[in-house]
């Protein structure tokens, strides 16, 4: 008999979860069922225990996960069996590619000539001398320097990782790329990525996030996208495009713009994001002949955390911290902050940390930074906050605006809302660091697209 069967570690799960459909497109696609939770109960009882943590034996190798999309109980591939070759297929491909000398020639001439690589990891000398002044101390105070993927091409890092998978999705005979956005930055990166590579590009986009973003809406349909409306905001957008691509399987390529979904998506993405901690090892050695004392991401999902970390997950002297999006607070339910409060789910093909309610229903997450709404976090952050090898942190609307204006004034750089969080908790982390300290905040975006609601947020009162 042919029936339909989630697959973990390569294992058909028990009768519990194959018989149910209605359930298997809810893991998939978020489509809301009752009693979802009955799949975090029904895999409590496989053994080993998912919820087991690998034997920490070499410290880097063990941080890489099991090369099969699972970081201790985290991650996976959730996914009907129709969707099982396909995902072997992009599995094998990525394998391929990570030591094929063409493309990875080809990768890096256009990471070069085309993304603008490598960006500069900028010394903020205006930023250190304002929290050296407001601590008052006598000695330097720590040293601030920003790693500026805002200056890549199409203005964020989610372009490293488009690009790349575009190149796959090409290599795979696809014609056709469907892919997902909030703040529209991915959709930008992938739309300007099929253009470049002459691959049809259709992007699903939220209905309140199309009014909110409207200059990156305009962008993708310069670059030839299609852009599909879905009422509602990135969730619904997502899921639609997922559904688009299972429907489409023939010709269609899936581009996840983050570290989240079915094994090998957050691997890949992080594989391909990672060039930006590559460069800092290297910029930091030239600049100040060491390693930075303290990584700061923002994290939505977490593809430009693990892009700057996943270099230094080994160094244990490098400390690692990502900021959550805490937006009106976290008492208010209104924020994006699943690690703070979320607790561990099935969503969108993996095991992660969600914003889950006790009925195991998807919460809607809230930021003033539409790219850090997104209601988990990917497997691999979720696995670096159970083991302690990263901290993590929150910070409110109000908080990033106020960061986002004084970057702005001290440095003459209009950094995205989404690293604008990473830059508010330089306010709490700064005071707390040796004199000398390298600190290192990934600015992962440009402000442009925010001009709107910075401009709706803050003027006529401080800017006129
Ligand atoms: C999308 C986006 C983010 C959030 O996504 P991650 O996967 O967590 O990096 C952060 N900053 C910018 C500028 C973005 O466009």
């Amino acid at each position: 008999m042919s029936s339909t069967k989630i697959q973990v570690r390569g294992q058909p799960l028990p009768r519990i979860l194959t018989r149910n459909h209605r359930m298997i497109n809810s893991v998939l696609c978020g489509v809301p069922i009752k009693r979802h939770h009955r799949v975090s109960n029904a895999l409590r009882t496989i053994d080993p225990p998912l919820g087991s943590v690998p034997t920490r034996t070499d410290e880097s190798l063990f941080f890489r996960g099991d090369g099969n999309g699972r970081f201790g109980r985290f991650g996976g591939k959730f996914v009907p069996e129709t969707l099982m070759s396909p995902l072997r297929d992009i599995e094998d491909e990525f394998n391929f590619v990570l030591s094929d000398h063409e493309f990875q020639e080809e990768l890096t001439t256009a990471l070069r000539d085309y993304v603008g690589r490598e960006t500069p990891l900028y010394f903020a000398r205006r930023l250190t001398e304002h929290y050296r002044n407001i601590s008052q101390t006598t000695g330097g105070g720590p040293e601030i320097y920003l790693k500026r993927e805002d200056l890549s091409h199409s203005g964020s890092h989610k372009i490293n990782n488009a690009l790349a998978q575009a190149m796959i999705a090409r290599r795979l005979g696809c014609s056709r790329v469907v892919a997902a956005t909030g703040a529209g930055q991915h959709g930008v990166a992938t739309a300007a990525a099929c253009a470049k590579l002459s691959l049809e590009c259709t992007v699903f986009m939220g209905s309140t996030d199309i009014e909110k973003q409207s200059s990156n809406v305009l962008s993708m349909k310069l670059l030839g996208a299609q852009v599909k409306s879905v009422k509602g905001t990135f969730k619904e957008a997502s899921s639609e495009a997922i559904r688009n691509w299972v429907g489409n399987l023939d010709t269609t390529y899936y581009l996840s713009g983050t570290v989240v979904g079915p094994h090998p998506s957050p691997l890949m993405v992080r594989e391909f994001q990672s060039v930006i901690g590559k460069e800092t090892r290297r910029q930091a050695n030239q600049l100040w002949g060491g390693k930075p004392d303290v990584l700061v991401a923002c994290i939505g999902s977490g593809s430009n955390a693990l892009g700057l970390f996943h270099e230094f997950v080994g160094d244990e002297d490098v400390r690692l911290v990502g900021v959550e999006a805490a937006g009106l607070g976290l008492d208010s339910g209104k924020h994006s902050a699943t690690l703070a409060v979320g607790d561990v789910g099935v969503y969108h093909g993996s095991m992660s940390y969600l914003l889950q309610d006790d009925q195991g229903q998807i919460l809607k997450p809230h930021s003033v930074g539409v790219g850090l709404e997104y209601p988990g976090v990917g497997p691999e952050i979720s696995f670096l906050k159970e083991t302690g090898r990263a901290e993590f942190y929150t910070a409110t609307d109000e908080e990033a605006i106020q960061a986002c204006m004084l970057l702005s004034k001290l440095e003459g750089i209009i950094p995205a809302l989404e690293a604008s969080h990473a830059l508010a908790f330089l306010d709490k982390l700064v005071p707390t660091l040796r004199d000398g300290a390298k600190v290192v905040v990934n600015c992962s975006g440009r402000g442009d697209k925010d001009l709107d609601t910075l401009i709706q947020r803050v003027m006529p009162s401080s800017l006129c």
